[in-house]
């Protein structure tokens, strides 16, 4: 059975010195400082220590073949979004992730499909860089939870996604910069509680602003099964139909009929919630994703759902069907 792991992140074996060249900023490098390990420096101060398998294509075919898997959707690490950047600079960045990845699509055409990044804090650079990602072969983009705090409702980002709608690129919304970061740094809560706040944040705000509503073949997939929206769809609803004078304003369609509208991942670690999930969202919604290479992602890759005795169809679905679908390819490229 054909299996793509549609949520994976890989990044640059070198990457510039992007701090230095700009003379600003808290931009990643990566110091190699022993076989098979790399740090990521944000700025001057330790981010993480990631292994080769965050950048190393062969090495990963390899790894994840052991989980029966034959392709990765590969986007960059968020981290590396910098949209607090100048906005020229986030450009030359992106351009160098978007090469390089394409490169490695290139390099092994059967085993990787790539999204590109984007400066979304400039929409006219943005447009740019993502009719350039379309230019070289990539059938989507990822892009942040949030844009410097701001919703993805923002008017500066319609025509971004108008653009995205029309160039038939696909859109991964991945959470970062999680909101109440700082107060909440214990415990790892930022990824623990902000993240899933964060996707059902982006969902909301393109729910509730009007975004699906005017853009109706636009394709978007969120990462971690929709974060918190998809468990919260009850309470949000009833927002909605209790207080329209503050959930309606700007899109008076309850948001309950957009469930079947847009992709999520299927990186709940749970199968009930994975149940629940498949009954709300639709089991042509649902992707096979891990997060690989990162510790809490599902890094058995979707070995839960094969011990969950779902139809045959349905594991067939969210294996590949639903991400081809998402990215509007066909099964034959592989
Ligand atoms: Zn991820």
């Amino acid at each position: 059975m054909l299996k793509i792991d549609m949520h994976t992140h890989i990044i640059p074996e070198h990457l510039p010195r992007f701090a230095e060249k700009f003379g600003y900023g808290d931009f990643i490098h990566l110091v190699h400082h022993k076989p098979g390990f790399a740090n990521m420096i944000k700025g001057d101060k330790f981010f993480r220590e990631i292994e080769s398998n965050c950048w190393d294509a062969k090495e990963r075919i390899k790894e994840y073949a052991t989980h029966q898997t034959q392709v990765q959707v590969v986007c960059t690490i968020p981290v590396m979004f910098s949209y607090w950047a100048n906005p020229k600079d986030c450009l030359e960045l992106s351009r160098f992730l978007n090469d390089d990845i394409a490169a490695t699509v290139a390099d092994h055409p059967k085993n990787y499909l790539a999204l590109g990044t984007i400066p979304m804090q400039d929409p006219h650079l943005a447009i740019q860089e993502l009719e350039r990602c379309k230019s070289i072969g990539l059938p989507g983009i990822q892009i942040g939870s949030n844009i410097n705090d701001k919703n993805l409702n923002a008017p500066e980002f319609f025509p971004i996604f108008e653009a995205c709608q029309a160039l038939n690129m696909a859109v991964f919304v991945h959470p970062w910069n999680m909101m109440g970061f700082h107060s909440m740094e214990k415990y790892w809560l930022p990824w623990l509680v902000g993240m899933p706040a964060e996707t059902s944040r982006a969902i909301c705000s393109m729910v509730f602003g009007g975004i699906f509503e005017r853009l109706p073949k636009l394709r978007v997939c969120f990462a971690h099964a929709g974060g918190a929206f998809l468990p919260t769809i009850g309470r949000i609803e009833h927002g909605f139909n209790c207080r329209p004078d503050l959930v309606a304003v700007d899109n008076d369609v309850n948001p309950r009929e957009y469930l079947g509208k847009f992709w999520i991942d299927c990186i709940t670690h749970d199968a009930r919630m994975l149940q629940y999930i498949l009954e709300t969202a639709g089991t042509d919604k649902v992707c096979l994703g891990s997060d690989y290479p990162f510790p809490l992602g599902d890094l058995e890759i979707g070995a839960f759902i094969e011990e969950m005795d779902l139809p045959k169809a349905t594991v067939e679905a969210i294996f590949a069907k639903n991400t081809l679908k998402w990215l509007d390819l066909e099964t034959a490229v592989f």
